[in-house]
């Protein structure tokens, strides 16, 4: 299956279109962008931070905070990131000012977090058209490989992998879209994570929102923080598989999947 562009593209751009519509409203909007801080001089996570604790939600690494994220504020957290970046630079003494190369490496690298690899965090859930069952289709569908980009929680290095996905629909089940699996994947997985809990949460989605008879979840996956830096084992790999349902209980089924997968 080939890979899709991040979901996220299309919702910061829509909210962009969104801001520049009367010119009015886009030199408003513009002021508030240029700020990592809000009126009262404060930063702009901390004020993003505050909603999430009145209504005492979670904001781990691998939880999507989008409700509490006001359309314009994304560029906002993007100055305050780069601001922060540049002074890690500082105090790994590196001379940004002379050194060409890290001139911009702040600004750079705070894009990509928010806007790239950690933006699962920040924007809506991809939205899923869901078809209703037909043709009464109760077959095993395998979806994959489906390719993985993410980052490790525990030292925001890459992790590059693949996953199958099998559904076993029951006949009352809602389809939804090839594609769309791609992207809930994408959007489960741009976001610093841990390779137990990603899958695992991308199985719930799954059950949640077809209500298969089973759904299983095969993740194979390179750590860089075991390649890069570490034991520098380069040929570790990591996989898991989650099994809810049909899955767990017909041990034919489960095999029926593993065999058709082709992990080579
Ligand atoms: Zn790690």
């Amino acid at each position: 299956m080939p890979t899709k562009k991040l979901p996220s593209k299309k919702t910061v751009s829509s909210s962009v279109a969104k801001n520049a519509g009367s010119k009015k409203a886009s030199t408003k909007v513009v002021a508030k962008r240029a700020s990592s801080k809000d009126d009262g001089g404060i930063p702009l996570s901390v004020v993003i931070r505050k909603r999430i604790e009145a209504q005492k939600a979670r904001f781990h690494a691998n939880d999507n905070i989008s409700a509490f994220i006001k359309p314009g504020e994304l560029e906002g957290l993007v100055d305050e990131v780069a601001e922060k970046m540049q002074a890690v630079l500082e105090s790994l003494v590196i001379d940004t000012e002379n050194d060409h190369n890290t001139q911009n490496t702040s600004r750079r690298v705070a894009k990509m977090y928010v806007q790239e690899v950690f933006n699962g965090r920040y924007v809506d859930q991809p939205t899923l058209t869901k078809f209703p069952n037909v043709s009464r289709l109760n077959e095993l569908m395998i979806i994959g490989p489906i390719t993985v980009r993410s980052a490790c929680s525990h030292h925001l290095c890459p992790i590059m992998g693949r996953i199958w996905i099998g559904v076993l629909p029951s006949k009352e089940s809602a389809l939804i879209g090839l594609s769309k699996y791609s992207r809930l994947t994408e959007w489960v997985m741009c976001r610093p994570q841990i390779q137990e809990e990603a899958v695992v949460e991308l199985a719930d989605m799954l059950e949640k929102k077809i209500k298969p008879i089973g759904v299983a979840v095969v993740m194979d996956a390179d750590h860089f923080c075991m390649q890069w830096r570490g034991v520098k084992d380069r040929d570790s790999k990591m996989i898991n598989s989650v099994m809810r349902g049909a899955f767990l209980k017909d041990s034919n089924l489960r095999r029926e999947f593993l065999a058709l997968i082709d992990r080579k």
